[in-house]
């Protein structure tokens, strides 16, 4: 694949780390091109077979999608507060993305897009609606999913800063709010909201 130039014009603001980490003639992920943003902006969240099962929790905002590692997944259950480690902006083509990362390559392993939709900015500041990228250097932000699974309000919030920066993604009380007894979404919804296929499904496609 031929060598592109990283511009401001180039696929949002900061894509250069998700490129630099990347050789994109080795793995099918996106490079990333300056695609219009869609009217509603995306959500994604994908189940990354990597290392460590995880699940990355992205929002579009300002071109790309900005990214969080999830090691225990979303829960439905306002009680629960899920560890979210912040990682590089990604093309937001990204966001339909499911495959396999080939072995000797960044994050290789298997990848569902295991929820998607839209999502709409709550984050709130002096009682004003604030945009997301704000609210996000101030360290907390909020969003409503509408999602194939994931739905209604939930939050982040930092609460480390620096090197090991993390932050805290749990669910807002509202009427998709779940109960500790019925928080069993991932356990229960194991299959692409994209594809409608098994992570076994997709690994064995490749
Ligand atoms: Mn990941």
């Amino acid at each position: 694949m031929s060598e592109k130039k990283t511009s401001k014009n180039g696929g949002g603001e900061s894509l250069e780390e998700y490129r630099g980490k990347r050789k994109f003639g080795d793995t099918g992920e996106p490079y990333g091109s300056n695609i219009k943003a869609s009217e509603k902006p995306i959500f994604v969240v994908q189940k990354h077979d990597s290392r460590k099962l995880h699940y990355d929790f992205r929002l579009e905002y300002n071109g790309v999608l900005k990214s969080w590692a999830v090691p225990k997944g979303p829960s439905a259950n306002p009680k629960v507060k899920r560890l979210a480690i912040p990682t590089e902006d990604h093309p937001i083509e990204y966001g339909s993305f499911e495959g396999v990362i080939p072995e000797g390559q960044y994050g290789a392993g298997t990848v569902m897009v295991w929820d998607t939709g839209f999502y709409k900015n709550l984050t709130e500041r002096d009682g004003k609606i604030i945009p997301l990228g704000d609210g996000i250097e101030k360290g907390h932000i909020s969003v409503w999913l509408e999602g194939k699974k994931l739905k209604g309000g939930y939050a982040l919030t930092r609460f480390r800063t620096g090197k090991n920066e993390s932050w805290l993604l749990v669910k807002m009380n509202d009427e998709f709010a779940r109960t500790e007894s019925d928080d069993n979404i991932l356990e229960n919804e194991t299959k692409s909201a994209l594809s409608g296929r098994s992570m076994d499904e997709i690994a064995g496609e490749g």
